[in-house]
Parts: C-alpha cells; sequence; structure tokens
C-alpha cells in the first residue's frame, strides 16, 4: 500500500467511527482505530477541510486540556426518496442523520407512462430546488416501489400491487438527472427502522399497508433470500383455505391484515377508521379490529418463533398502534410458550415515509462505506 492509499483509507475509517460515535474526541479515535495521533489530527484537518466534520464544543477535562468533541456534519451530503405506490407519491430529503428536511407526499395514482414520469420529475426537481442549495451535495435518489427487484436494483422481477414493465429503469432514466436505484418498498422501510433504533441487532420489520411486506434485518444488511423473494410475510398461509388472496391463494396473512382490512369499513380511509375506533362508538368496528389483532398475532408469533428477534410493526396500521400495543402483546404472547414480556414487539419509529427514508438511506450508507 503507497501512502496516498493509506491516507484515503485513514481518512474514510476515522470518518466512519465518528459518524457511529456521534460525538467523540481524537483520544477516542485513536483508542478504537490504533492509528497515531499525528496522524490522526491531519486527517481530521482534512475532514473538516470537506466540510464533513466540526468540533462541537469540549468535553470534561480529565487533568490537562479539554478534549474536543468532534462530530459529523449531518448537511454535508443530502439523499432523496421516492416512494411510489398504487395510489400515492411519496418524495423525502434526508441529510446524513435520516433527518427528514423536507417532504411531499400527494395522491396519484401510478401508471407506467411519460405523463406520470413528468410529474415525478417535476415534483422531484421542485422538492430539490426548495431545500437543497448546493446541488453537488446530493448523493443520489432512491425510489422504493411494491414490486421484487433484482440484485442490481434495476431490473423488476414480479410486480402485482402496481403494473410496472419490466425495463422500468430504463424509462425512468431520461427523468432522474441523478444516480438512481429501485428498491422494494417494505425492505426500503425496514432499513430505515433499523438504522434509526441505533441497534445492530437482528430486526424483523412487518409492514402492514395495503399489502403485507416485510424485511429481515441485521444491523444495515437486509437479507434477501436466494430468489430477491424473501420476507414475504404477506403470503403466509395463518389461515387454511381461508380468505383469497390477491397473490392467487388462500387464507394469506395479506388478506387478513392488510390495511384494506381495515379501511375497507370506512370508505378507504384508514384515519377515519382509528377516529371511530378511538371514540368507541362503534361495536362493529372493535370486532373487527379485534380479529384484526388475533390474526395478527398470529403472524407476529410465528415470526417471532421463526427469527428470535425483536418484531416492528410498521406500514399504515403501524403507525397507529401506539394505543392498542399493549392489547396486542397480550393477545401475541398467549401464544408464545417461552415468553412472558412482549417488549420485543414494537411500533415504528417513522409514522409514514418510512420506505422513501430508507431507500434514500442506502446512498447515505453507500457514501459513509465508500469515503
Ligand atoms: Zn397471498
Amino acid at each position: 500500500m503507497n501512502s496516498e492509499q493509506a491516507k484515503t483509507k485513514f481518512f474514510g475509517n476515522i470518518y466512519r467511527i465518528i459518524y457511529q460515535d456521534k460525538h467523540t474526541s481524537r483520544q477516542n479515535i485513536a483508542k478504537k482505530s490504533g492509528i497515531s495521533l499525528p496522524t490522526i489530527a491531519s486527517n481530521l484537518n482534512r475532514l473538516t477541510d470537506a466540510g464533513l466534520i466540526h468540533t462541537v464544543g469540549s468535553f470534561q477535562s480529565t487533568g490537562g486540556r479539554k478534549p474536543n468533541i468532534i462530530s459529523y456534519v449531518p448537511d454535508a451530503r443530502f439523499a432523496l426518496g421516492i416512494d411510489i405506490t398504487k395510489n400515492h407519491l411519496s418524495e423525502v430529503l434526508i441529510d446524513l442523520d435520516l433527518n427528514i428536511i423536507g417532504s411531499k407526499r400527494m395522491y396519484l395514482p401510478f401508471e407506467d407512462s411519460e405523463a406520470y414520469f413528468q410529474i415525478l420529475s417535476f415534483e422531484m426537481q421542485q422538492l430539490l430546488n426548495q431545500y437543497l442549495i448546493d446541488p453537488s451535495k446530493l448523493l443520489g435518489v432512491g425510489l422504493s416501489m411494491p414490486v421484487h427487484v433484482m440484485r442490481d436494483q434495476k431490473t423488476i422481477s414480479y410486480a402485482t400491487v402496481v403494473n410496472v414493465s419490466a425495463n422500468i429503469y430504463e424509462r425512468l432514466t431520461p427523468y432522474i438527472p441523478y444516480p438512481f436505484l429501485i428498491f422494494n418498498d417494505a425492505n426500503s422501510a425496514g432499513l430505515a427502522e433499523s438504522w434509526i433504533s441505533g441497534s445492530e441487532q437482528p430486526m424483523i420489520y412487518l409492514s402492514l399497508s395495503n399489502s403485507v411486506g416485510g424485511a429481515n434485518m441485521n444491523g444495515k444488511e437486509i437479507y434477501k433470500g436466494v430468489n430477491c423473494r424473501a420476507t414475504e410475510f404477506g403470503h403466509m398461509c395463518i389461515v387454511p383455505h381461508g380468505r383469497k388472496c390477491y397473490c392467487g391463494q388462500h387464507g394469506c396473512l395479506d388478506a387478513y391484515c392488510s390495511a384494506k382490512q381495515l379501511s375497507d369499513f370506512t370508505n378507504g380511509n384508514l384515519a377515519e377508521f382509528f377516529h371511530c375506533l378511538k371514540e368507541n362508538s362503534n361495536v362493529g368496528l372493535q370486532r373487527i379490529f379485534d380479529d384484526y389483532l388475533n390474526h395478527l398475532a398470529l403472524a407476529v408469533n410465528n415470526l417471532r418463533m421463526c427469527y428470535d428477534c425483536d418484531i416492528v410493526l410498521g406500514g399504515n396500521v403501524g403507525s397507529y398502534m401506539a394505543d392498542y400495543i399493549e392489547l396486542f402483546r397480550e393477545k401475541a404472547l398467549r401464544l408464545n410458550p417461552f415468553e412472558k414480556n412482549g417488549d420485543f414487539i414494537r411500533i415504528c419509529h417513522y409514522r409514514t415515509e418510512a420506505s422513501a427514508v430508507g431507500a434514500a438511506a442506502y446512498y447515505v450508507n453507500e457514501f459513509i462505506q465508500n469515503l
């Protein structure tokens, strides 16, 4: 390795330690990395000159000079996430901390057409013009969709929730003049949830939106399976010979626990369903929700038995679960032969836009890892 390469390696390694620790000192960096203090000092100068780190105060002195608190600059780079669903288009701009800097969500039924791509492009440019002062700080655009995507993150291998052509990546290219890739929506949401939890522990993310999906996270790693079809939790059979699922089979979790199983009773409005539920005025809706939770408990218990890790309830229904989590934990624990504490069942952090944030987070991760 020549000295230029060594410098590059230290530059990235030191930045990654600062990113991981959020607040640190040059002494801590030396302890963690084994890099000499003079080399750390010169790389800290380079990272500061590049606008990637800054000093945010000083630690209490343990004798001698107070050590500086070194932190990374969250708005040194940005990434854009776009979530395409059957009926909505969402866009978020995030910083290196995965904070949402700007966002937009609109009713826009998906069409695999030039007209739709033009609107997507226009809205994207508007958001960037509004919130991104320096366009050179944009790392890339992550596009999340309810589809199976091959490992190239460009080729669609399966789509039923939205109708997309297999070559949608090529067709979108003229409309997105930045690096961009396509991601499965539930996998993206899982990445966002796992990242923001700050834990490197494995986690199952269960997405309860108009279709049911999920992600199997191990820190920032998504387990995708041999055919990129892993974690299709929506098509686990929970009722043999049960309700017909859109996939053609019967008794799938999706047919019992998609958001539609609730919102269909309030004219497609999920917020209205939970509003009525909270008002306690409609016994019928309470029974429907109870039935929903019973089926969901079966699925969550199965996932706990398989994976033995935290299960995060996400998607549109997950974002309304705060008032019902204790009730739900009790239901799930009744099926669990081993445990008495239901804290492993958690509610999602991102009430909305987890998929868009996760798709954008891919570029944040890529930036940090490749520095
Ligand atoms: Zn199914």
